[in-house]
């Protein structure tokens, strides 16, 4: 690896290369059966395929980045992990990447990694393969600045292989996929299918939505916000937590959009932060005037999200 590359480089291409044996993983697991579901709390699974990714990307990143902060969704350690599920490998194309002087020399002691190994658990148990993604967001002092998100069910229409790495690191660039404008003189709401509420309902039904669209994880979601296939994402609950919105946040406000709390506050990703979103997760593509939705949030709501 050039180690002449600056530290957030390297974390950001060493964390590609790491999703991508994680995603391979997470097939593997589906295609031999076995996905062990442990009930971790009430409409919160983990599966073998969720302790397997993260420990090969805990395990990978903790080794070459020993003096940066790691937390990942899962309990897991990283001892005895298997010597071929330790990826070493890094993305080239972010290597070189010339960053600003405000990236360029970053103390370790800042950046804080949030790992969700596998994002939309529930929708994998039910064989809705493509909502999976894995996540990996890169925080330095509060700010998400890069952010990985995997889909390892994407098919490649021509190559039809699977499996592909969106990135983006804030105020530098993303790669991996081409940004589309979501139809305009049209609204169109992603949300979540598997942990709606009342609050939730409202939220949406406020923005008066032309269309609705259920589907599962966080990262899923902002990927139809850049693929062009929702204007916004409306979740009006307190159940995602920062590992869900890491990467999505910062590869969104790399490629122009905006992820915040229902108030217009960007989470802050320290190593010492808490871990849930309680005031909810309100995000819009680059296209979109984020305050119109803030503003179009009843009261009701956001106040419903402070108790
Ligand atoms: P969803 O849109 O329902 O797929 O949620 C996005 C992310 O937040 C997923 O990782 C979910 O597991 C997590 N999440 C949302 N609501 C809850 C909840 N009530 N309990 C646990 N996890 C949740
Ligand atoms: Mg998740
Ligand atoms: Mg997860």
């Amino acid at each position: 690896m050039a180690q002449s590359a600056s530290l957030l480089s390297r974390i950001v291409a060493s964390s590609i290369s790491a999703t991508v044996l994680a995603g391979k993983m997470i097939r593997d697991v589906m295609s031999h059966g076995g996905l062990n579901i442990v009930e971790k709390g009430k409409n919160d699974l983990q599966t073998e395929a969720d302790r397997c990714a993260q420990r090969c990307i805990i395990a990978s990143l903790s080794r070459q980045f020993p003096n940066i902060t790691i937390i990942g969704e899962e309990e897991s350690s990283d001892c005895d992990v298997p010597s071929d599920w330790v990826v070493t490998e890094a993305d080239q194309e972010v290597l070189k990447l010339k960053l600003p002087a405000d990236l360029e020399n970053i103390d370790p002691k800042d950046v804080c990694v949030w790992v969700d190994p596998l994002d939309g658990t529930s929708e994998y148990t039910q064989g809705l393969v493509e909502h999976v993604t894995v996540l990996v967001g890169v925080a330095i002092g509060q700010k998400a600045v890069g952010g990985i998100i995997h889909q390892p069910y994407y098919k490649d229409t021509e190559s039809g292989m699977l499996g592909r790495t969106l990135w983006g690191i804030n105020g530098v660039g993303f790669g991996g996929f081409t940004p589309i404008t979501p139809p305009p003189g049209k609204r169109i709401v992603t949300t979540t299918r598997s942990h709606s509420d009342s609050n939730v309902q409202a939220a949406i039904s406020a923005l008066q939505p032309d269309e609705v669209l259920r589907v599962g994880g966080a990262g899923y979601k902002v990927v139809l916000l850049l693929e062009g296939k929702a204007h916004a994402y409306v979740f009006a609950s307190k159940g995602c937590k920062r590992w869900d919105t890491c990467a999505p946040e910062a590869i969104l406000c790399a490629a122009g959009g905006t992820l915040t709390d229902f108030y217009g506050e960007h989470y802050p990703y320290h190593a010492e932060t808490t871990y849930a979103n309680s005031r909810g997760v309100l995000a819009t593509a680059p296209s979109e005037i984020h305050q119109w939705y803030l503003d179009h949030i009843p009261q009701k709501v956001k106040q419903q999200l402070e108790q």
